[in-house]
């Protein structure tokens, strides 16, 4: 369970990390609002603890940012203040839940844990993974080795077809009808040009690489991490 937690307060920061790692999670702190957008952005999370005032970008800028992106990762804010426009515009941009400053470290791990569980309970069925390759079906989002990867709807629904059918070379007929709700033309290389786009997002930056060209067939994606099929 990977966290990140956005705070400028050096002691808070430091003693929030701590906490969260004692209690068994995976933390990344930023100090700054920048870091924290960028990393928000970059990297996959279960969890962002936001603190709302920050010297350059605000807690709530991060917030609109990435559900702009219609990244639904869940938010926990914090805010020195008890201030109820802070509360209800973080409630209105997609937070899931707030916390005013100070508050004792147990009330923020129970809140953690509680956030934490709603999306657990659906991910155990709703994610596909294959090697360091994770599809997150609700959210539709797809990460290798942690990072982030952007597709467009059809790349997705593309990966996600192969990593169902993982091991079986899919021809491009199959594909056609499946993603694209068409009848395969021969003379089209829409399948292909797809394919190679994919493979630049997914499959080029990283290793090993999952989607194998089968030649005069189609395509299928494996994962080489798990055992051969030599027996
Ligand atoms: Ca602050």
């Amino acid at each position: 369970m990977k966290i990140l937690i956005v705070e400028d307060e050096t002691k808070t920061g430091d003693y929030l990390k701590q906490g969260l790692t004692e209690s068994g999670f995976s933390v990344d702190l930023a100090r700054t609002g920048l870091d924290g957008h960028h990393l928000a952005k970059t990297e996959a999370y279960e969890l962002l603890i936001l603190d709302i005032m920050l010297p350059d970008i605000d807690g709530l800028k991060i917030l609109s940012s990435i559900r702009e992106a219609k990244d639904s990762t869940p938010v926990l804010l914090l805010t020195a203040k008890d201030s109820i426009e802070d509360k209800v515009k973080g409630l209105e941009l997609g937070a899931d839940d707030y916390l005013v400053k100070p508050f004792a470290f147990a009330e923020l791990l129970a809140r953690v844990r509680t956030l934490l569980r709603r999306p657990a309970v659906m991910a155990q069925t709703d994610k596909l993974q294959i090697a360091d390759l994770v599809l997150d079906l609700p959210k539709r989002r797809v990460s290798r080795s942690g990072k982030k990867i952007k597709l467009t709807n059809k790349e997705f629904s593309l990966l996600e077809l192969l990593v169902r059918r993982k091991g079986e070379v899919l021809p491009r007929s199959l594909i056609a009808s499946q993603v694209w709700d068409m009848n395969f033309d021969s003379d089209t290389n829409v399948i292909d040009v797809a394919i190679r786009r994919l493979r630049s997002k997914m499959d080029d930056p990283f290793d090993p690489k999952l989607i194998t060209t089968v030649r005069g067939m189609g395509y299928s994606i494996e994962d080489p991490t798990e055992g051969s099929d030599e027996k």
